[in-house]
């Protein structure tokens, strides 16, 4: 199986080791002990032997922060767990293990004229993950989040039991969003998007600015299945949150030309060398992500539509470069992610003017307008507008800025995201998931010991009773 090539420090074979694990942001490394189990009954005994500071499952470490980390614990990796059981190619539904990767399932799928139900702007997430997280892609306003297309799911709990948890009930509400916290999730039975093609029909266009971005998004989001706009943090001024938007939807396969059409559903994403492992800090200055953000805003159309486009290049363009996280440096980078809901615009507005006023490097940010609530009780999308950047961990004064805009996000009746998450200060957490008490109370009869625990958990104090 190919696994991504980038599970931070963590041996790929090793029954049981004692390594330093991080988030895919690289900021807050710990150790622990890493347990990879090949087998259900294995998975079962590194439950029951995972020791006084507990355990947290871990899928491909795609997870910014600290959720998939368990400092002086046990690290649970399951990506071991590898196989697809069934394919029902005519229904459109998959059963598989929770550590296969999306990668995989749109290697097998795609020739089928099946593809995943979501994608996050990586396919290297497993389906454990996915669930963990309730993740969510480019077309939540129209499909909402990865929970809602699983069916039902294994789950593994604290007492060493494995129960079927089926979409509706309060542990499957728990488990999705729930990081990991409730069990691990064994295997998974997932309803897929059908397609014709492999092919993306891309409308690209450019917006001057945030109110232009979030006219165009609210007006004609609804004729897409998949939308988000890239946007330039560093531009002032006029040009604040100018950005440049991307929506479009599967082709179908007359769209195709007709050598094209031969071999429709090929998946071949194309991969360059990973930068080297140590490059120094500092490399993404202001000048030059200024620059990027320049180039690319310019070079994009100011309005093309129909443009075919690959899969890979239109959802995943960073997983052609492996190990493309090392460009922070040795210090890392901080991914932070909040929504707003509709009807805070000003908050937007202004969380915007002071990223860009601050001058953060950032050249991955992306806007995106959620659709419906998922029911996860962590889940993370809400109706309303979600911005996500990356910023060097290493910028002086971050954390005090990053803990304003929490406050901020937080007044404004928003959230961020713990997938994406490393710093946020507990005692926010209540206001931003009104749901977190009976998330507690649920753990509290579930997991008493409080077996399952990560680095999140404990920062967070999701162990605290309400
Ligand atoms: C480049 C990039 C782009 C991204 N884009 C998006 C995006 O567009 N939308 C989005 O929603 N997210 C996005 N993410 C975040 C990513 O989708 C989530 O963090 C996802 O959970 C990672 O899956 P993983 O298999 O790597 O899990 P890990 O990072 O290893 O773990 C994440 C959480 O899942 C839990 N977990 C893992 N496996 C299991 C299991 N079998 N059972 C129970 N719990 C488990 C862990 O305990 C942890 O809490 C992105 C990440 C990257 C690096």
């Amino acid at each position: 199986m190919d696994r991504g090539d980038t599970v931070a420090d963590m041996p790929a074979e090793t029954a049981s080791e004692t390594v330093s694990v991080t988030g895919w942001g690289r900021t807050a490394p710990t150790s622990a002990r890493v347990i990879r189990p090949r087998t259900y009954p294995e998975a079962v005994a590194a439950v029951r032997d995972c020791g006084a500071r507990g355990g947290i499952p871990r899928g491909l470490g795609r997870a910014y922060g600290d959720a998939a980390q368990n400092a002086g614990g046990t690290v649970i990796d399951v990506t071991g767990l590898d196989r697809i059981h069934v394919v029902d190619a005519d229904a459109g539904v998959v059963l598989c293990d929770a550590g296969v990767s999306l990668h995989r399932l749109m290697e097998v799928l795609l020739p089928l004229g099946w593809f995943v139900p979501v994608t996050p702007g990586t396919r290297y997430v497993t389906v454990g993950g996915a669930i963990a997280a309730d993740i969510h892609g480019k077309n939540h306003h129209v499909s909402g989040s990865f929970a809602r297309h699983v069916t039902a799911f294994e789950l593994l709990t604290a007492d060493g039991t494995v129960r079927t948890v089926r979409q509706g009930s309060p542990l499957f509400d728990a488990t999705a969003g729930g990081m990991g916290l409730t069990g691990i999730v064994l295997t998974a039975t997932v309803r897929l998007q059908p397609v014709e093609t492999s092919l993306m029909s891309v409308d690209t266009e450019r917006a001057a600015d945030l109110d232009d971005l979030m006219a165009r998004l609210t007006a004609g989001d609804h004729r897409y299945r998949y939308s988000v706009a890239w946007i330039d943090l560093l531009a002032r001024g006029a040009a604040t949150g100018r950005a440049v938007l991307t929506r479009g939807d599967h082709a179908p396969l007359d769209a195709l030309p007709a050598r094209a059409r031969r071999s429709p559903l090929s998946f071949r994403p194309s991969r360059l060398p990973a930068p080297p492992a140590f490059l120094p800090d500092g490399l993404l200055t202001r000048t030059g992500v200024g620059l990027f953000n320049e180039l690319w805003y310019r070079r994009a159309p100011r309005a093309r539509t129909g443009e075919l486009q690959r899969l890979s290049a239109f959802f995943h363009p960073l997983d052609g470069v492996p190990h493309w996280n090392r460009v922070y440096g040795r210090g890392g980078f901080v991914q932070y992610q909040f929504v707003v809901g509709h009807g805070q615009e000003d908050a937007l507005r202004r969380i915007v003017q002071r990223v860009s006023a601050r001058r953060c490097p950032s050249f991955l940010a992306v806007l995106k307008r959620f659709g419906e609530a998922d029911p996860g009780w962590l889940s993370f999308p809400r109706p309303g507008w979600t911005l996500a950047l990356d910023i060097p961990a290493g910028l002086p004064g971050l954390g005090g800025f990053l803990d304003e805009l929490d406050e901020e996000v937080a007044a404004a009746g928003g959230r961020v995201y713990l997938a994406k998450d490393s710093r946020l200060r507990p005692d926010l957490l209540a206001a931003m998931y009104p749901r977190l008490d009976d998330f507690r109370a649920l753990r509290a009869e579930l997991d008493p010991r409080g077996v399952f625990v990560s680095d999140l958990a404990r920062r967070l104090n999701f162990q605290e009773p309400a």
